[in-house]
């Protein structure tokens, strides 16, 4: 019999251990922490041995096939032995993928990938899709192959996932856009991470589409040196493009084969230039696959913005306090301060993955009137922008709490709270939905 092992019981690797089982497979999962109590259950439910806090050799190396959750790097031991073997390692999407035929809409990219994949996954419900949403978000798609039927998934796809794909292929491939992220995983080097993204569009046949940021010049510079085969659709906020997605006036226009159509922008319920690129992301994915313009134009309207991204919060005293806690690296931010209109109390900090801070200097200018660094180490934050907001504008926390007082003490009726740290959370929080959580309950408490 086939053994599949599933290394990492998380979201990806319960959903494909339970996927394995299914289909018939002997099913091994194998993680070196601790699993959690409700994965252990589905794993028992399911009648699936496994082991915790560590791998057993004897019972992985013997796989015909391995699962690998994209959270354990490849230069892990047990990965380097498993390849070394010549083991197939594939991702959880790669596997779920084989035994699934509903059309797929993909989305990777540096930011924007949990906004463009929500937003497409409402348009396509609004429009009485029958569809699942997975990948990084909510249940895992392999789980969801294993259990139930739709006839579209909107999948969103880190890089990580990608790593590991080789037959799998989306029907409309989406790049959000590409900022250095994550590089620690790619050697330090921005073309691994680049050729990694780009593995979305591997396997697209021509009545495929990839929908892209031709504003972005990483995206374009790497489209230019590799042969697609599928329809190109760009999205731009720079110039028109014959099919793709621009704006003209206060309108985005999306041009679809043969039909043009055009949204005003005041309709968009998502505030912001990126979200604009988001939306155009979207509206491509949306006429691509045959949704009515009037859906379009109602979904757009009646989106709820996401948690941790832009959120506002609550007004207090006439100051609004917005949840930007997803903002985990420098071009995030740059969008959250682009689209504020008033003064602004910026919180940022946290455990800096090596930013260069310099591209929000002028922003940091034009629209911060103090800063709040929350963070064990602020020195960098301190050295690239005290000298713009000046000593006194610029102080230090520990705690939300502490930022969240320090804050509302420097802004003014008519000002803005912002969180929107450029930085990871692991050094005060767990995680940024935690820090977001924590900011959130400080601001009510005030
Ligand atoms: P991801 O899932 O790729 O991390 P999110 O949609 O969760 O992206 O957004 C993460 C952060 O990036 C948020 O702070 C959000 O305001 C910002 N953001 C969203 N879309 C874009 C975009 N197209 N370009 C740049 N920043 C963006």
């Amino acid at each position: 019999m086939t053994k599949i092992v599933i290394l990492g019981a998380a979201e990806s690797g319960v959903g494909a251990a339970v996927l394995a089982k299914v289909k018939g497979f002997e099913v091994f999962v194998s993680d070196n922490g601790n699993i959690k109590p409700d994965y252990k259950e589905t794993l028992s439910k399911w009648d699936i041995p496994f082991e915790e806090g560590g791998h057993t050799p004897g019972k992985v190396l013997d796989a015909h096939e391995v699962v690998k959750s994209p959270g354990i790097p490849s230069s892990a031991p047990l990965v380097k032995e498993l390849s070394a073997k010549g083991i197939p390692i594939i991702s959880e999407i790669e596997f779920a993928s084989r035994y699934d035929s509903a059309k797929k809409i993909c989305i990777t990219g540096s930011n924007g990938k949990t906004t463009t994949t929500s937003l497409i996954y409402y348009l396509l419900q609004q429009a009485g899709l029958n569809v699942g949403l997975g990948g990084n978000i909510g249940q895992s798609y392999a789980y969801q192959v294993a259990t139930t039927h739709h006839d579209y998934y909107v999948l969103e796809i880190s890089s990580f996932q990608l790593d590991n794909c080789y037959e799998f292929r989306p029907d409309i491939a989406i790049i959000t856009n590409i900022t250095p992220d994550h590089l620690d995983r790619y050697d330090y080097k921005m073309e691994n991470y680049v050729r990694s993204k780009f593995r979305i569009t591997r396997n697209l046949r021509p009545e495929d589409c990839f929908i892209f940021d031709s504003d972005d010049e990483i995206t374009i510079n790497h489209l230019d040196q590799i042969v697609l085969q599928c329809k190109k659709l760009p999205f731009t906020q720079m110039g028109e493009v014959e099919q793709g997605a621009f704006l003209s006036g206060d309108k985005m226009v999306v041009r679809y084969e043969d039909t043009e159509s055009d949204f005003y922008l005041e309709e968009l319920a998502l505030g912001g230039k990126h979200n604009i690129y988001n939306s155009m992301a979207a509206a491509l994915a949306a006429k691509a696959s045959g949704i009515d313009n009037e859906v379009i134009r109602n979904s757009f309207r009646t989106f709820q913005p996401i948690e941790h991204r832009l959120e506002p919060v609550l007004s207090v005293g006439g100051v609004l306090y917005i949840n930007d806690s997803k903002a985990t690296n420098v071009d995030s931010a740059w969008y959250a301060l682009e689209c504020q209109k008033k003064p602004v109390v910026w919180i940022v900090g946290g455990k800096d993955k090596g930013n260069d801070y310099s591209p929000l200097l002028e922003l940091v200018k034009e629209k911060v009137k103090g800063i709040v660094c929350l963070g064990v180490d602020n020195r960098k934050i301190h050295e690239c922008f005290e000298p713009i907001v000046g000593e006194s504008s610029i102080t230090d926390a520990l705690s939300a709490q502490e930022a969240v007082t320090k804050a509302q003490a420097m802004a003014v009726d008519g000002d803005v709270v912002l969180l929107s740290p450029c930085c990871a959370s692991f050094d005060l929080f767990t995680s940024y939905e935690d820090r977001g959580e924590k900011f959130k309950e400080a601001v009510r408490a005030l």
